[in-house]
């Protein structure tokens, strides 16, 4: 082992003892050290002040209660989080997510993604993230209602414009941003507008904000395709989950010519071999709430599976925008065998660390969530730029920037692999490029 590569198994070996049972989070940061050993060997400066050690450690952990009465007069009690990761660059910015499985240590996960992602799409936003192990599902619009409000209760103290600015993750969409917005500005008295984002379009909503990480998502894979000459023209699509990111990334898809021919959800997958009817999908699971089940009950020649994976599909790209970890080391085997030249993650952390050596191994392009999904952050950063000059965008215009947005991170991602001699490794080139930046701030502010 050279001095650099101990050097690193000692951070890392410290941050498994101080942060016992968090897997996801060590996981994220296990692969962040990875690349950053070849950064270490070239500029070695980057391990002072205890840098890399201050970096892993959130600036502030918010733990609360939230307790909320259910339709039959019930109490429940549920958990609340937010983790204030780095503001280096700008007020911590990142989503909240309501869903069971929610702990410290996704939270801290996403929290440590979320760094890297800001930082990549160039614009003055910290990393933070949080959420709570609410259960949505099932779940009657006015429950839902009052867990906002008793969730924001306790946590309208801590965030505002310039200190911690929300958004929607999952579980969270534009009806919970705005139950939370609505208390928020009630217990706040004011309508502080730039304090969550993803609000609805007529009190200080951005435009593209619903579609920007699946829109962002297919915008990356066609850079990468550009890289090799090829187009989602006429190309075949897998996207897993058929929540917000998926639908967008669906829709964008289908409309620069490709075809999607299955998505997911937690219970099964839809293989759909002449595209996907992204109105239909859209009524089904925004309006109708219910299951992709019932899309292959209506849509002609859909077939709806529970066995198996949508992984077995055979196609050219594939986008999973579901869930950590649901794309494992066979998975990524059987995607390379049936043709895949082309993985993006819509989703945070949806590839393990086997599937990535998987991709590496056999030369498919691989855009890494903190690269490929970074569209939604980028483009709340839009609202928020809005917000703070009382404008409102156009459709266009703001896609525009959002695509400009994407294909700088791409630039950057693909060039910095290069300097780094690991030319098309773009796991590497978002870690190394992200890291920069807010190493590069936080040496000069200081130990703090
Ligand atoms: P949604 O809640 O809108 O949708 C999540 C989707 O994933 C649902 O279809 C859900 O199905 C499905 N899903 C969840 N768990 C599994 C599983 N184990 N297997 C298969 N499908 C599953 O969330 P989003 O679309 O907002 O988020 C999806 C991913 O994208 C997350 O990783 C999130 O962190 C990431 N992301 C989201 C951003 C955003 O702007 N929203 C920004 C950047 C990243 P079911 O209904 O059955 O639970």
């Amino acid at each position: 082992m050279s001095s650099i590569e101990q050097e690193v198994a000692g951070y890392y070996d410290k941050l498994l003892q101080r942060n016992a049972g968090e897997p996801e989070f060590h996981q994220a940061v296990a692969e962040v050290l990875d690349s950053l050993k070849i950064v270490l060997g070239k500029d070695p400066h980057y391990a002072d002040y205890g840098l890399i050690e201050r970096l892993c450690e959130p600036e502030r952990q918010i733990i609360f209660r939230v307790p909320w009465m259910d339709d039959n007069n019930q109490i429940r009690v549920n958990r609340g989080f937010r983790v204030q990761f780095n503001s280096a660059l700008g007020p911590y910015k990142g989503g909240l997510r309501f869903h069971p499985s929610v702990n410290l240590g996704i939270i801290k996960f996403l929290g440590f993604e979320q760094i890297f992602k800001n930082s990549l799409t160039g614009l003055p936003i910290g990393g933070g993230k949080g959420g709570s192990d609410f259960d949505p599902k099932g779940r009657s619009e006015g429950e839902i209602m009052r867990f906002c409000q008793s969730f924001m209760t306790e946590l309208w103290r801590h965030i505002g414009e310039y200190r911690d600015v929300p958004a929607g993750d999952i579980g969270v969409g534009g009806r919970e941003i705005g139950f939370l917005f609505g208390q928020y500005r009630r217990l706040a008295n004011q309508h502080e507008s730039g304090v969550l984002t993803g609000k609805g379009l007529t009190w200080g909503g951005s435009l593209v904000r619903t579609e920007a990480t699946g829109y962002g998502c297919v915008y990356f894979t066609e850079e990468m395709m550009k890289a090799k000459g090829e187009s989602l023209d006429g190309a075949n699509v897998i996207v897993s989950g058929s929540g917000n990111v998926a639908i967008y990334a669906i829709q964008k898809a289908q409309e620069l010519g490709a075809t999607v021919v299955g998505f997911s959800d937690s219970s099964g997958w839809v293989n759909t071999p002449n595209g996907v009817d992204v109105e239909l999908l859209h009524d089904i699971k925004e309006v109708r709430r219910a299951r992709v089940s019932d899309y292959a009950k209506e849509a002609e020649g859909a077939t709806y599976h529970e066995d198996g994976s949508i992984w077995d599909l055979k196609a050219d790209v594939a986008l999973p925008c579901a869930t950590q970890n649901e794309l494992h080391g066979e998975h990524a085997k059987t995607l390379v065998s049936n043709g895949v030249k082309y993985v993006a993650e819509g989703a945070n952390m949806p590839s393990t660390a086997e599937a990535i050596e998987v991709f590496r191994e056999n030369k498919v392009s691989f855009g890494p969530g903190k690269a490929a999904n970074a569209g939604g952050v980028a483009t709340s950063a839009l609202e928020m730029q809005q917000n703070a000059s009382r404008d409102s965008w156009t459709f266009d215009y703001t896609d525009g920037r959002l695509h400009q947005i994407m294909s700088g991170i791409f630039n950057v991602t693909a060039s910095t692999a290069e300097e780094y001699d690991r030319a098309g490794d773009y796991v590497v080139g978002a870690n190394i490029a992200g890291f920069k930046k807010v190493a590069d701030a936080m040496l000069a502010q200081g130990v703090v």
